[in-house]
């Protein structure tokens, strides 16, 4: 049916069976992070607009052209979040949270909004997980935020990656490679694109983000930063490749790594996979040293990265968890009685169990089990409450057994967590839970 309502360009519904994945790697995500010490967080969608200008940074391509901003009844400018940094540096400088012990470590997942040109791998709302440390400075740090998410990615199953890292250096040793960049980039300036040459009078460092394939080309000639760094950024940087070389994660650095955004010192990093196309980072993220000052907050130093989840699901090998489901298929009021009982039963015990209302047939009734990709269907009339069993179905084999109605419970325990069939299961003697 067609109403002519669709979702806006950019954006998509994630059905059921789609759920189901985003599920399975949600829990993974959680798993990990916990397991690593980071805790969740969860901020507002919107924000004020002077969040990202300051942070994000005023010259970024997300700030000049892929905000979501609007003005609210109040008269105040609103911005759909485009990422997630600025949210948890403010939420910790308003609670404080900067007098609990360092390192501060945390976790989110939730929707960003960038009006950029859709494509395959680029949403106008789009999901991220997103990890965030506080408080460390040591480049083991670093090598560590990047064997998690080394681990994450085998874990969700996706072989075919490689991870890039650069240094994009420091107010000490920036300053003074921007002017050398910018010196020799004019040299080239006409032939580069509207928006770079633009760039080039804000912000050199950002030639490197442009999307057109000759600017692309021609960045590749002009100085790179890490030939540019002061000692203390290079000591970093040599600290983080001796602990990548610790965990044994391989990685190549790209001089071209700068990340689109205004606060990164120090480290940055993308892990990609050729199996994405053109929109190919699986993760990135960096250093941020500056950003809770530069938000009138403590002088910490934070680090962290974002993966977009449509994109890491695009070529995850993982499988959503086995649906297990049991149908109820009644003849009869009293059966129909036995089986809202058993079923309200059931669904407190955490076992998913369907029961309809409409009557039919029992063999209809199986009919509905099969569509709906039923595990267990159990069946019950008069019959068989006379005798005391309910005939117990399981849909993959046709195995059909006699269950005495006291046991039941504790067979379709035994099914659901899958160590046995029912044609395994010895009826001899009692069924053990
Ligand atoms: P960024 O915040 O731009 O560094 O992006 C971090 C990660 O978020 C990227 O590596 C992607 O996986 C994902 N991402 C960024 N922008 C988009 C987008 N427009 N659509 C889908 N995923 C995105």
């Amino acid at each position: 049916m067609k109403t002519g309502l669709t979702a806006l360009k950019g954006t998509k519904d994630i059905l059921p069976a789609e759920a189901r994945l985003w599920q399975k790697a949600e829990a993974l995500c959680r798993e990990i992070f916990e397991a690593y010490g980071y805790r969740e967080i969860r901020t507002p969608i919107i924000e004020p607009t002077e969040l990202f200008i300051k942070g994000t940074g005023e010259t970024t391509d997300i700030v000049t052209k892929e905000m979501y901003t609007f003005t609210d009844k109040g008269g105040r400018s609103i911005t759909l979040r485009p990422e997630y940094t600025p949210s948890v540096v403010r939420a910790i400088i308003e609670h404080r949270l900067y007098l609990q012990p360092s390192p501060l470590r945390f976790y989110y997942f939730g929707p960003m909004f960038r009006h950029d040109r859709p494509q395959r791998g680029r949403y106008r709302q789009f999901h991220q997980v997103d990890v965030e440390v506080f408080g460390e400075s040591d480049p083991a740090l670093d090598a560590e935020i990047l064997e998690m998410a080394d681990y994450l990615l085998d874990r969700l199953e996706i072989k075919n990656r490689e991870l890039l890292i650069n240094s994009v250096g420091c107010p000490v040793c920036r300053p003074s490679y921007l002017a050398f960049l910018r010196q020799e980039a004019e040299k080239l300036k006409s032939q580069l694109c509207q928006d770079c040459q633009r760039r080039l009078e804000l912000n050199p460092l950002r030639l490197f983000d442009c999307k057109e394939p000759t600017c692309q080309g021609i960045t590749q000639s002009l100085p790179k930063i890490t030939d540019h760094l002061c000692p203390d950024c290079q000591r970093h940087f040599d600290g983080l490749r001796r602990w990548l070389d610790f965990y044994r994660l391989s990685y190549r650095v790209e001089p071209r790594l700068v990340r689109g955004l205004d606060y990164y010192t120090r480290t940055t990093f993308e892990i990609i996979s050729p199996d994405l196309g053109a929109q190919n980072a699986l993760l990135g993220g960096g250093r941020y040293d500056h950003l809770m000052k530069l938000y009138g907050g403590p002088d910490i130093c934070g680090i962290g990265f974002a993966m977009g989840l449509e994109r890491v699901l695009s070529v995850a090998k993982i499988s959503g968890d086995e649906e297990k489901t049991i149908y109820f298929a009644y003849l009869g009021e009293r059966a129909k009685e036995y089986c809202l009982q058993l079923c309200r039963e059931l669904r407190r015990l955490g076992l998913s169990s369907i029961i309809e209302y409409k009557e039919r047939s029992l063999k209809e009734q199986l009919g509905r089990a099969n569509k709906l990709g039923i595990s267990w269907t159990i069946i019950l009339g008069e019959e068989e409450l006379t005798q005391g069993v309910v005939q117990l179905k399981e849909m993959a084999s046709g195995e059909q057994k006699a269950v005495p109605l006291d046991q039941i419970i504790r067979v379709l325990k035994i099914l659901e967590r899958g160590q046995k069939k029912l044609a395994d299961i010895d009826w001899q003697n009692r069924v053990n839970r």
